[in-house]
């Protein structure tokens, strides 16, 4: 019999599914906009106060006339291109399955408790990940984010405003900020990053569910390499400028630098001008991920990249490594009955928050996997089932 849980998630199954069997949900588009309407509908089913918030943000609060700041629980709806059916959704399809069960059994919180769908968290569309919590925090200035521009050429705030979001009201917004009091947001695994014990993963520790206590330093580079567009069948070898070679070469040293220092790199966008099969490239440019546990590690391999190619990649973003509420992280841990703690590798709203002074930590779902922001991503239903009990279990001990 397929969980609350599973049943929830299965009402979006359709909605952005791509020819591969992932999803196209990137912000603002209209599966992210079915998405959201299934939010609206969740809550309405279980009679919570839905509200959107000045940057587009979902909110559906239990109780919001309670004295105190809110515990929040949430995620967020959007997808990277042919992501996978549980990163985002999977986290608010708990919480609303754990607010049902909590119902069920008439616990009544002792403050407000909210579940919430954070917009545009991967950046998928606009290439800056997380813009609605931190348009929220102040941490991305409205104007900056405002002004991004898809591979269309719509604007941020045109496609706010096509979405019903007026973004002439976007930005920091303190009073909200303010009222969270505590903020969990429960994911699914990615990757099976080593523990501090040396372990791989939930899957290695034979757990359905565990604690992340931090998410890993990592920014973002770019690098453009210009040339000289040519016919691919009248200009010698010797005389071309090609761009494309030196591309190659970084993407090597990217590797290499990244075996070296430990650390996670990956070059997974380029562009290449004219891209045409029968030109020699005008111009290219490539982007540079780059995570590892330590900043050192990090800066190595854009060290490696300077020595070995002579290329000095522009950082586009950095996030210092984000530590979790030790107390909330210990808290939630311990009620769970002593569950593994492990890092995260992935940026996430969460992070967001606790950079911004709120309380926050995360409960992550086992992906037997071991792989995500594709199709193949996967969490048994037994597992998200044991999710959304840690979430019940965190949602006594924090409002109970
Ligand atoms: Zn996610």
């Amino acid at each position: 019999m397929t969980s609350v849980v599973g049943g929830l998630l299965a009402e979006l199954a359709d909605v952005g599914r791509t020819r591969s069997g992932g999803y196209d949900r990137a912000a603002w588009t209209a599966p992210d906009l079915e998405s959201r309407q299934w939010f609206v509908q969740c809550a309405d089913a279980l009679d919570l106060e839905v509200e959107t918030d000045r940057n587009g943000n979902l909110w559906a609060w239990w109780h919001p006339e309670l004295e105190g700041s809110a515990l929040v629980l949430g995620s967020h709806l959007d997808s990277v291109p042919d992501g996978g059916a549980y990163d985002g959704p999977l986290g608010i399809a708990s919480a609303f399955a754990a607010v049902a069960s909590l119902r069920r059994d008439g616990f009544v919180p002792t403050r407000p408790l909210a579940v919430a769908a954070f917009a545009d968290e991967e950046g998928a569309r606009f290439g800056t990940a997380c813009a609605g919590s931190r348009l929220l925090t102040g941490a991305l200035p409205a104007d900056r984010a405002l002004a991004l521009r898809d591979a269309d050429g719509t604007t941020m705030a045109e496609a706010m405003a096509a979405a019903g979001v007026d973004p002439a009201h976007a930005g920091v917004d303190a009073a909200r900020l303010a009222r969270i009091g505590e903020y969990i947001e429960l994911h699914i695994e990615q990757g099976h990053l080593a523990t501090d014990a040396g372990a791989a993963g939930l899957s290695a520790a034979g757990a359905p569910v565990g604690v992340a206590d931090r998410i890993w330093p990592h920014g973002r580079w770019r690098v453009d390499l210009p040339g000289q567009q040519n016919h691919a069948g009248t200009t010698p070898m010797a005389a071309r400028r090609d761009p494309m070679v030196r591309l190659a070469h970084i993407v090597l040293a990217v590797r290499e630098g990244a075996l070296a220092a430990g650390a996670l790199a990956t070059v997974g966008k380029v562009t290449v001008t004219p891209g045409a099969v029968n030109a020699v490239a005008g111009s290219a440019s490539l982007w540079i991920d780059a995570r590892a546990e330590e900043e050192a590690a990090v800066r190595r391999v854009l060290a490696h990249v300077r020595r070995v190619t002579g290329t000095e990649a522009a950082e586009e973003s950095w996030t210092a490594e984000t530590a979790f509420d030790r107390g909330l992280t210990a808290s939630v841990a311990a009620a769970l009955g002593g569950v593994p703690v492990l890092p995260s590798g992935a940026g996430h709203d969460a992070g967001v928050f606790a950079l911004a002074g709120i309380p926050t930590t995360m409960l992550l779902v086992r992906n037997p996997s071991g792989v995500s922001h594709a199709p193949e991503e996967r969490a048994d239903d037994a597992d998200c089932e044991h999710g959304v009990d840690a979430l019940i279990t965190a949602i006594r001990h924090r409002a109970g």
